[in-house]
């Protein structure tokens, strides 16, 4: 069970089915320190939601809010739909690949893409689900830049339970991450309460590597924290 999770969707996401209230509230009950609520950008029908971001302050005693979005790498290079408006409000932005672009783009295409984001978005904080079938990246290219960045690249527990991955493909994100030596954020992904703070079907994945724990940033609350902190200046 994570301490800290930090890619979480609500009802704001067209694919989650609860609140922030009853995520917080059930996070409480698994005593997990800290949920960022990441919905989606607008780019797939995230509703961008100015006033949870400026009103809600640890709606739920015990379990601190951290605010964030699952933004999205956009057709045009370098572009992601991160709205400025909402910037100074964010702990934490996330970016992948999604449905809002055209499947069947080439590995070297969706590489470009995402590397060009990253290039362009010092905001960014964490890489979700590289390993996606649907749109192939060159993971040892994203995980130097990344390294290089100061980014994290997620290892994305829902994906791989649900087989939206190979184990292959965990295996082989994994090891492109040891050898450039970045960050890793393990998260749940969690679309519905049952899924808060798992990463039993990841976990594995990094025991087996020997993934140096330091460079873990969701090993223990702090850490994520520490994360979090050292990563507010890229988003003033
Ligand atoms: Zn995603
Ligand atoms: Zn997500």
């Amino acid at each position: 069970m994570l301490e800290a999770d930090l890619h979480v969707h609500t009802l704001f996401s067209n694919c989650g089915i609860h609140t922030y209230i009853e995520m917080l509230t059930r996070a409480r009950q698994l005593g997990i320190k800290a949920v960022a609520i990441t919905d989606h950008g607008p780019a797939i029908g995230g509703r961008v939601t100015r006033p949870a971001f400026e009103r809600l302050h640890d709606p739920v005693d015990g379990v601190r809010l951290l605010k964030g979005m699952e933004c999205n790498v956009l057709a045009e290079n370098g572009n992601i739909d991160l709205p400025a408006a909402i910037m100074q409000y964010l702990d934490i932005v996330l970016l992948g690949l999604h449905h809002n672009l055209p499947p069947g783009l080439s590995k070297a295409a969706c590489t470009d893409l995402m590397l060009a984001a990253m290039e362009h978005n010092p905001c960014v904080d964490i890489i979700t689900h590289a390993n996606d079938a649907v749109y192939p990246v060159d993971f040892d290219a994203v995980a130097a830049l990344a390294r290089e960045r100061g980014m994290a690249v997620e290892i994305n527990n829902s994906k791989t339970r649900l087989g939206r991955t190979t184990p292959e493909a965990v295996r082989s994100l994994v090891d492109a991450c040891r050898r450039a030596r970045c960050l890793v954020a393990v998260t749940s992904d969690a679309h519905a309460i049952g899924e808060l703070g798992d990463d039993s079907a990841v976990k594995p994945y990094l025991e087996e590597a020997a993934y140096p724990p330091e460079l873990v940033l969701t090993r223990d609350a702090e850490s994520a924290f520490a994360f979090i902190e050292r990563r507010r200046e890229n988003k003033r």
